[in-house]
């Protein structure tokens, strides 16, 4: 049996007459850009965080840089993030001409929140938080935090819509919350697209100037923006998505039981939740210190798998400026050497994963 990493294509099958129907809607319309579409997933999306106002952007970088840009924060100023996270992150913090500290992660894959309070200096301006993996971070500790250092809070939820801490949904514990609907995402469309959620009014009204070169009048430019909207046919699949995603949610989340509850091979180590907080298993993270043997076993049985990520952004050769090395961060390259992400997608038949287990359970 052959099984792919990821599968976009069941994503689309099991609602393809929506998707369908949606998509001639558009067309036909005779309006592609800041429509009713859009607005009407900005509303809903809104709605689901518990936020008060949504922003469809183009991508999730975009939400991202967009997201600094708009609080203000750029050269001179310092923004905490955690070192294991994928590299649009730290470049959402760059491109403004920011300088990104990174933070060591814990045996969540998450910010260590016991080692962030040693890099706030007086030129930290803001906490960015990626809730990786689709698990939320120990966000009780990083309010607590920006609180008490008047921190700005920007979470990365490119990988978390919908999960929660403490009950409450991720993007919306700071200032900004940023989503990717990259089609991958747990909410992934048909081509990029990208959010950012607000409870405050000037941030989405600012927000929404920015993503329009930056003018909020027609040919009336009040600061220089940035072309970066979601557009009507991505919204509208997104909308689509969006009114079943509670049902594909539950069914990462039953995924995830079952590897955690049938894979018992000691060379493995399984992802562990933290207490108070909970996953939307964006991807189902294992470590192996034998991984490139991993690999090439699974391989084998036609089994794919992804490392998510094998060079972590301060050793990758876009900040070789920063000035680290090897070392510099121990904790994360540990990850980025051991990690493995399993097979995980929505329409993964019992067939399939039992396949997997099965195959993972025989490694020795
Ligand atoms: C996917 C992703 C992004 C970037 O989103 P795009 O829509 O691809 O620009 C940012 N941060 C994290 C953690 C991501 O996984």
């Amino acid at each position: 049996m052959k099984i792919a990493q990821n599968r976009l294509d069941r994503g689309f099958v099991r609602y393809q007459e929506e998707f369908e129907a949606k998509a001639l809607e558009v067309l036909r319309s005779g309006w592609y850009i800041l429509g009713g579409e859009a607005e009407a997933f900005e509303r809903e999306f809104a709605a689901y965080t518990g936020a008060g106002y949504c922003v469809g952007l183009a991508s999730g970088l975009d939400a991202l840089w967009l997201a600094f840009r708009v609080l203000g924060i750029g050269a001179g100023d310092e923004v905490i993030v955690q070192a294991n996270t994928y590299i649009a992150s730290v470049m959402g913090i760059t491109i403004n001409g920011a300088v990104p500290v990174f933070v060591e992660p814990d045996e969540y894959f998450n910010m260590d929140p016991g080692k962030i309070e040693e890099k706030i200096t007086e030129r930290t301006r803001a906490i960015l938080v990626v809730h990786l993996y689709g698990q939320a971070s120990d966000m009780a500790s990083v309010v607590r935090l920006c609180k008490k250092y008047n921190l700005r809070l920007v979470e990365d939820c490119a990988q978390s819509h919908g999960a929660c801490y403490d009950g409450k949904m991720t993007g919306t514990f700071g200032d900004i919350g940023c989503f990717s609907f990259y089609p991958s995402k747990n909410l992934g469309g048909f081509g990029d697209g990208g959010a950012i959620v607000t409870d405050d009014a000037q941030i989405a009204a600012d927000m929404k100037m920015y993503r329009n070169y930056g003018s909020e009048k027609r040919y009336y430019n009040k600061v220089v923006g940035a072309n970066s909207r979601l557009d009507e046919l991505q919204a509208g699949l997104l909308r689509v998505r969006l009114s079943h995603i509670k049902e594909l949610t539950q069914e990462r989340r039953e995924l995830a039981e079952r590897y955690a509850g049938s894979l018992r091979n000691p060379s493995l180590m399984l992802p562990k939740v933290r207490e108070h907080a909970d996953s939307v298993w964006h991807q189902y993270v294992v470590s192996c210190e034998r991984r490139q043997e991993l690999i090439d076993y699974l391989n084998e049985k036609e089994i794919g798998t992804i490392i998510h990520y094998p060079i972590p952004p301060h050793l990758s050769e876009a900040y070789r400026s920063l000035g680290y090395r090897r070392g510099s961060f121990p904790v994360t390259e540990h990850y980025a050497d051991t990690v493995l992400s399993l097979p995980m997608y929505n329409g993964m038949t019992r067939e399939e994963q039992e396949y997997v287990i099965e195959a993972l359970n025989r490694f020795q």
